[in-house]
């Protein structure tokens, strides 16, 4: 069969206000032509985020009800943890309440004052956290990554020459451990391949340093490998996950992505004496290393979900449908970054709106005229988001799809929009500034229309 459809029936449903024009006007105006500050009942479609807003499953929910409440040594800890070293291989796994918890503890132990961190490309708030301990992170994601019509197979390869002279220009001794994003979120949502991720691995054993994945999308990446890499395309994709962490040392994870829950995050580790200094942080910031600042039932879900996200008539359906999207937009003309990623599709505001330069935030005006003619939320990911620091090289709009929420009537609806709005890009006009905090603007700027 040719159609790929959504493996899952729908048990539970959860109405879409359906609002008018005239309101989301309104509602534009008043948020500032922020689309953080709207209320998500003011939205369609929402396309903010795939972090936390998928749907859990029965056998989900299910676990929700078995969730032992303890305090210490709860039965769903256990569960939780023989689930998560079945899958990963690690020694230690400590919960915590989402990803960023995972970085901080990380970097809080090993990161420092003359530190150097590179990456593929670091997650916003993993760079807050490698810059909070006073160490610099380093981008170093292969240069077609930044070609959005280069069809490359695997754009979230880290560049090994480049990590190499890093080695050479910092010295060995600046550099606590190695980072590699799976997939790139901040790069397209592009995968890594195996052999990228050998590569590391052997710079690494070379100047004994830890390699650490930072494996949100670890099934995602996992998939494309199979799909994509030769001489992969015959094995399971959990042989193909667990090859992936077996490289490394170590894996900061927000379960709000392939953990297929709303709230989790795990810290994986095999050295020992790490292990011991992350507990100690865990405990004083998080919670006891048998809930890290989880519910009993969440850890239940999170089992269930790492266990899940791994079944491939799932994957494929998750990929497929991302690709439907990207694959629409390109024929009807909108410039995406090619290929199309996994969790998410960027559109190239640039080459959508060529008439708004960069300082009039391009992305914002082609996101906020999405959600006035169609109630679709997206997120900016250009000058308003990074364009504190350094002009980016792109100026991205990020339609990110949550996972198992919408079906391919609402894709298809999304599909429209966009080329409507594309249709009469020459009416989009650029934004400017009229408040916005010192850091992390994105959040809380206010516009206004030019
Ligand atoms: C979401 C994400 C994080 C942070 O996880 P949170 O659960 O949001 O704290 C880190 N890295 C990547 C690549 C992510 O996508």
């Amino acid at each position: 069969m040719k159609t790929i459809i959504e493996p899952f029936r729908i048990k539970v449903v959860e109405p879409i206000a359906m609002t008018t024009a005239t309101h989301r006007d309104l509602a534009l105006k008043k948020a500032g032509y922020n689309l953080f500050n709207l209320a998500a009942e003011d939205v369609i479609i929402d396309l903010l985020t795939d972090s936390g807003t998928g749907a859990m499953s029965a056998e989900q929910w299910a676990g929700i009800m078995r969730g032992d409440e303890s305090y210490a040594g709860a039965r769903s800890f256990f569960r939780f943890r023989d689930r998560v070293a079945q899958i990963t291989g690690f020694e230690h796994i400590l919960p915590t309440h989402q990803g960023r918890a995972s970085e901080r503890i990380l970097f809080e132990i090993m990161g420092g004052p003359g530190k150097v961190v590179p990456n593929n490309n670091h997650f916003d708030t993993t760079r807050a956290n490698v810059e909070h301990s006073g160490a610099k992170a380093v981008d170093l994601v292969v240069d077609v990554a930044h070609d959005p019509k280069n069809r490359a197979p695997f754009k979230g390869n880290i560049d090994i020459a480049k990590l190499r002279s890093l080695f050479k220009e910092v010295g060995a001794d600046a550099i606590p451990l190695v980072m590699i994003t799976v997939t790139n979120n901040s790069g397209g949502g592009q995968p890594v391949s195996l052999q990228n991720i050998k590569d590391v691995r052997a710079v690494c054993d070379e100047f004994d340093k830890p390699l650490f994945l930072d494996a949100c999308r670890f099934a995602e990446n996992a998939f494309f490998i199979k799909e994509r890499e030769e001489g992969q395309g015959d094995r399971s994709v959990s042989s193909i996950v667990r090859e992936m962490f077996d490289l490394a040392d170590g894996a900061t994870i927000s379960a709000k992505k392939d953990g297929l829950v709303n709230i989790g995050g795990l810290l994986l580790l095999r050295d020992d004496a790490v292990a011991a200094e992350a507990r100690n942080v865990l405990i004083m910031t998080e919670g006891f290393t048998s809930y890290g600042g989880l519910a009993g039932r969440d850890l239940e879900a999170v089992a269930q979900g790492m266990e899940e996200v791994l079944h491939e008539d799932y994957l494929e359906y998750r990929i497929r449908s991302t690709e439907y999207l990207g694959e629409n937009l390109l024929a009807g003309g909108v410039q995406i970054i090619e290929p199309p990623g996994g969790h998410a599709i960027y559109l190239d505001a640039c080459d959508f709106a060529p008439h708004i330069p960069p300082h009039q935030f391009p992305g914002q005006a082609v996101a906020c005229a999405m959600y006035r003619h169609a109630g679709i939320r997206a997120c900016e990911i250009g000058s308003v988001m990074f364009g504190q620091e350094q002009p980016p090289d792109m100026e991205l709009v990020r339609l990110a799809i949550p996972r198992r929420t919408y079906t391919q009537s609402h894709i298809d609806y999304v599909i429209e929009a966009v080329l409507e709005v594309h249709a009469d890009r020459d009416n989009l006009r650029g934004m400017r500034i009229v408040e916005q905090p010192p850091v992390l603007r994105h959040f809380t700027v206010r516009f206004e229309e030019l």
